[in-house]
C-alpha cells in the first residue's frame, strides 16, 4: 500500500502501479492519449539503504546495475524503451536540449557528449525524456497541435531565471508551437510549508517579479527568514509564457511531506537517491 497526503482537497495526480512499479500521473496529459509519462516514487525499485529503492541517480554512490535495473522496471512499467531514454545534466541553468534521434540512449546506454543541460525538448515519438529531482520542481509541457513535448528542472534558481517560459520559447522556435495550445503540468516538489528560505533568496524573486507576484510567492517570518511557494511561481512564470490557465494543472503532492513515499533533499540531505519525471510522445 502506498500511502500519502495532498495538499488541498482534489486529487490532481492519480497513482497508478504496473509490473509492480507505483507512479503518479497527470490526467491533463493523460487524457490526450498522446504522451505516456510519469513522476516515479522511491518504491519498487532493487536499490539498498539510503537509496531504497527507486533510485534513478548513477552518481550518487549507488550500484549501477541496481540503478540501471530500476531504469529497466521504469521502462517496463510504462511501455517505454530503456535504450531510447535520454537523461538530462543539471545543474541549475535555464539550458534547453533539443533531443532528436541520435541522442537516443544517452545518459543511459551511451555516454552523454554535453552537460549543463537542465531542459528537453523532443518531437521524435518513442523517445523518453528524463530529468531528476529531489524536491526541485519538475516541469512537463505537451504540444498537441505540433505534436511535440517538453521537460525541465526548476528549482528556485531555475524559477527566478523563469525556466518555464524558457522552455515555451525553445518549443515556439524549435516546432514553432504557439503558448496557448500547450499543456504545461508543475510535478511534485517541495510544498510553501516545508520550503524556508533565506533572505539572499527572497531578494532574488524580488529583483525578478513585480511586488504583486512575490506578495503571492513569498511570505517573510519574524525571525526575517521566508517561506517560499514554487508551486505558485511557476504557476505565475507559465501564465507569462501565455500558456492558458486552464492549461496548467499544478501538483498537489510535497515531495518533503511524504518522506516514506519520495526522495527529498530537505528531509534526507545528502543520502537519498534521485526520484525521475519521465516523458514520451506515443509512436
Ligand atoms: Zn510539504
Amino acid at each position: 500500500m502506498v500511502d500519502f497526503c495532498r495538499r488541498g482537497e482534489e486529487a490532481v495526480l492519480e497513482l497508478r502501479e504496473k509490473a509492480g512499479v507505483p507512479f503518479f500521473v497527470f490526467p491533463l496529459l493523460e487524457d490526450t492519449g498522446l504522451v505516456s509519462h510519469c513522476f516515479s516514487t522511491r518504491l519498487g525499485g532493487v536499490s539498498k539503504g539510503e537509496f531504497s529503492s527507486m533510485n534513478f541517480s548513477f552518481t550518487r554512490g549507488d550500484r549501477p546495475e541496481d540503478v540501471m535495473e530500476n531504469y529497466s522496471r521504469m521502462a517496463n512499467a510504462l511501455g517505454a524503451d530503456r535504450e531510447r531514454m535520454v537523461l538530462s545534466w543539471q545543474t541549475h541553468t535555464t539550458n534547453i536540449r533539443r533531443v532528436t534521434e541520435a541522442d537516443a540512449g544517452k545518459g543511459i546506454v551511451k555516454e552523454r557528449d554535453y552537460r549543463d543541460v537542465d531542459g528537453l525538448i523532443t518531437d521524435v515519438p518513442g523517445i523518453t525524456l528524463v530529468t531528476f529531482y529531489a524536491d526541485c520542481v519538475p516541469l512537463y509541457f505537451l504540444d498537441p497541435v505540433r505534436r511535440a513535448i517538453g521537460l525541465s528542472h526548476s528549482g528556485w534558481r531555475g524559477t527566478v531565471k523563469r525556466m518555464g517560459e524558457v522552455t515555451v520559447r525553445a518549443m515556439k522556435e524549435a516546432f514553432g508551437s504557439e503558448p496557448e495550445d500547450i499543456l504545461a503540468c508543475v510535478g511534485p516538489s517541495i510544498c510553501k510549508d516545508c520550503y524556508e528560505i533565506g533572505p539572499e533568496v527572497a531578494a532574488e524573486f524580488e529583483a525578478e517579479f513585480p511586488q504583486e507576484d512575490c506578495f503571492r510567492i513569498l511570505e517573510k517570518k519574524r525571525d526575517g527568514k521566508y517561506m517560499l511557494d514554487l508551486w505558485t511561481a511557476n504557476r505565475i512564470v507559465l501564465e507569462g509564457a501565455g500558456i492558458l490557465p486552464d492549461h496548467i494543472e499544478v501538483t498537489d503532492l510535497c515531495t518533503r511531506c511524504n518522506p516514506d513515499v519520495f526522495f527529498s533533499h530537505r528531509a534526507m540531505g545528502e543520502k537519498r537517491g534521485n526520484l525521475c519525471a519521465f516523458l514520451s510522445l506515443k509512436e
